[in-house]
């Protein structure tokens, strides 16, 4: 036990701040498709996909149309039209629904295929989804579904990423690829057990498979950032907590529906399940002007008198005044930062 220097942990922190807040914000930059704005990502949606072994066609491992239910409107939930992708929200995933883009119609609580199987859209196979990850050699590969965002005019959004969303990804998935040996992630293999097996089956061989590229991108800035502080308690501090995003930063997170806390995080259950559709969070959280209510998010005062339907927060450790990640205090511009490092420090029990 020691006692904490809250000022020498408050500069700490401003200092990993200044270091990396922008930097790691830019990955996650956006255009508001309802207004053009510009806004940042809060969540990403992603799918997950094999390789058809007969005809080597992205495949997508689904569970149906429905990207997740609306906890505050029984019936309701997110679909994702199967011919052009777009996403919205429908009051009844049970209903037919007709795509307001480009007008096919289809009932998005239909499964098409077992859960451990998948169809290949294009050729019509269908195995187990083991099969085909044997097949190549590799873990599950990611297409990006759909983004969650908060837009300063428009409110809360989800919309189909366009082209310049998936080009900004991918420029950011081959610099990772190139500088990947200078990364600070973990490269142990992932040892074979009871429930290690599970991620095994799914083509998982070391840890860092785990995570997109830009969470390891964001990672590595943010522990490297962490490893500058001079001060050492503060250091300490600020490593444990950001270790503690690790739960809500990785692959394994999925969404938990709308109108309840956002992300489900790594070790809800009790083993290494790869998530179907996983979820992403904005790794430093991004500040924004609603005030998010919920059993388990933040509690923002609203700056622009708007108010955002309680229950859509994240489920992450409070975080006032942001949203989307449990790996930063808030903002020194948020009213909650005096308070953040002194709880920080609490909740540490060094
Ligand atoms: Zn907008
Ligand atoms: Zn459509
Ligand atoms: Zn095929």
């Amino acid at each position: 036990m020691r006692e904490v220097d809250i000022k020498a942990l408050e500069r700490a922190f401003a200092q990993v701040e200044r270091q990396v807040a922008r930097r790691i914000g830019d990955m996650y930059r956006t255009r508001c498709q309802g207004c053009g704005g510009k806004t940042e990502v809060q969540y990403t949606g992603w799918l997950k996909q094999v390789e058809c072994s007969a005809c080597e066609e992205p495949c997508d491992l689904m569970r149906s149309h429905v990207i997740m239910a609306d906890f505050q409107h029984k019936g309701a939930g997110l679909v994702e039209c199967p011919r052009c992708q777009h996403v919205w929200r429908t009051g009844n995933v049970s209903a037919r629904v007709r795509c307001p883009t480009c007008s096919y119609t289809f009932e998005p609580i239909n499964r098409e295929v077992h859960p451990a199987r998948y169809r290949c859209g294009a050729c019509g196979n269908e195995e187990p989804i083991v099969a085909a990850v044997e097949a190549q050699g590799r873990p599950p590969s990611h297409r990006m579904r759909f983004l969650d965002l908060l837009c300063e005019t428009c409110g809360r959004r989800h919309q189909r990423p366009s082209q310049g969303d998936l080009d900004r990804y991918a420029a950011i998935e081959s610099r990772v690829r190139s500088n990947f040996s200078k990364l600070r992630v973990p490269r142990e293999e992932i040892p074979a057990g009871y429930n290690t097996d599970q991620l095994r089956r799914y083509g998982y061989r070391f840890w860092h498979e785990l995570f997109s590229a830009r969470q390891l991108r964001g990672l590595d800035l943010l522990f490297r950032a962490i490893a500058r502080v001079p001060d050492s308690p503060s250091r300490e501090l600020l490593t444990l907590h950001a270790s503690s995003a690790l739960e809500f930063n990785s692959l394994h997170c999925s969404a938990k529906g709308l109108g309840t806390g956002a992300i489900r995080r790594a070790f809800a259950h009790h083993a290494l399940i790869p998530a179907k559709e996983p979820l992403e969070a904005h790794l430093w959280g991004i500040e924004h002007r609603f005030s998010v209510g919920g059993s388990s998010g933040g509690s923002a005062r609203s700056t622009s008198g708007e108010s955002f339907p309680r229950g859509d927060g994240p489920s992450n450790p409070p975080n006032a005044g942001r949203s989307g990640t449990a790996a930063a205090p808030a903002r020194s511009s948020s009213t909650a930062n005096a308070s953040r490092p002194a709880r920080l420090a609490a909740s540490a029990s060094l």
